[in-house]
């Protein structure tokens, strides 16, 4: 999941934002059932998203698919403790382009067990190295327009409702941001009334500081002009027996899947809510749309 995690943060009460509902087509944009596809970067982005991703599948029984932007052959030099599990000197960069692409995958699939996720579709971009820039991604390391292609023809044929993103704020990840916007422009290039709804997300903290995101400079395709997020997930609410289980545990539990990432294993029980944004390309009405979304994932009391 890499950098970017703790943010200078802004102050923001308003957990909903932006316009009001459109009428005509606020009619179950996205059904009780839904079907999701994520698009990240890396194989251990999905982490971001587990709560609501495991509510998804087994609180409203729908469909979570995934695509995989790069072949997460990166991030090599954290692996020292899964090189005798796996019996390859999976630090020395060779030998990671190599077998890393494949530990990784195995990785995001067991991870997605956990929340659920049905189908993956790998698009092994080359995943080069650490830059804030998107355009490494876009113009050199990935093929961009077959990527984009890959995803209109998902978004088409997929009968997808909701599509989740990384929010691209200027701090993260070059990929995490090509991604998206990769995506962004695959859901714009879909007639409006065909578009599924984008969200982006990211792991935020629960409490008050939540970083306000309106778009990133220089793609305006990215805007989300609500600034702060349009819904928030909380990994604390409790369930099960005595009320003693929570969304942690599950967040926990796709992270230790993630044992080749090193160092993402110190994020266990700290991404305590999950943040999510509109983007403005999405149709009028979407964040009425996405609150009774978000109300539906709440643990059923
Ligand atoms: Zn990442």
């Amino acid at each position: 999941m890499h950098v970017g995690w703790k943010l200078v943060a802004i102050m923001v009460t308003a957990l909903i934002g932006g316009a009001g509902a459109s009428e005509a087509w606020g009619q179950g944009r996205i059904p009780d059932k839904p079907k999701v596809l994520v698009v990240v970067a890396h194989p251990d982005d999905d982490a971001a998203f587990s709560g609501v991703l495991y509510q998804i599948t087994h609180q409203l029984d729908g469909v979570v698919d995934l695509a995989l932007v790069t072949d997460g052959s990166g991030g090599f030099r954290y692996s020292t403790l899964v090189e005798e599990l796996h019996g390859l000197a999976l630090t020395d960069e060779a030998v990671a382009r190599q077998h890393l692409p494949t530990i990784r995958k195995q990785e995001l699939m067991a991870g997605g067990a956990v929340v659920g996720i049905s189908k993956y579709f790998f698009f092994d971009q080359l995943d080069d190295a650490f830059t804030q820039d998107p355009e490494q991604a876009l113009t050199q390391a990935w093929d961009a327009d077959w990527v984009r292609q890959r995803l209109v023809q998902l978004m088409e044929g997929g009968g997808y409702d909701l599509v989740l993103v990384h929010v691209p704020y200027a701090e993260t990840h070059g990929h995490h941001k090509g991604a998206t916007i990769l995506a962004l422009e695959a859901a714009e290039s879909l007639p409006i009334s065909e578009r599924p709804v984008v969200l982006g997300g990211f792991a935020c903290v629960l409490g008050e500081q939540v970083f306000e995101f309106s778009r990133l400079d220089g793609y305006p395709i990215t805007a989300a002009s609500s600034g702060g997020p349009v819904a928030r997930f909380d990994r604390t609410q409790t369930f099960g027996f005595n009320d003693r289980l929570n969304f942690e545990i599950i967040g926990n539990w796709v992270i230790a899947e993630h044992k080749s990432q090193g160092v993402m294993q110190l994020r266990m029980n700290q991404l305590k809510e999950e943040c999510y944004w509109s983007f403005d390309l999405n149709a009028d009405g979407t964040i009425t749309e996405v609150e009774n979304l978000f109300q539906r994932l709440q643990v059923l009391r």
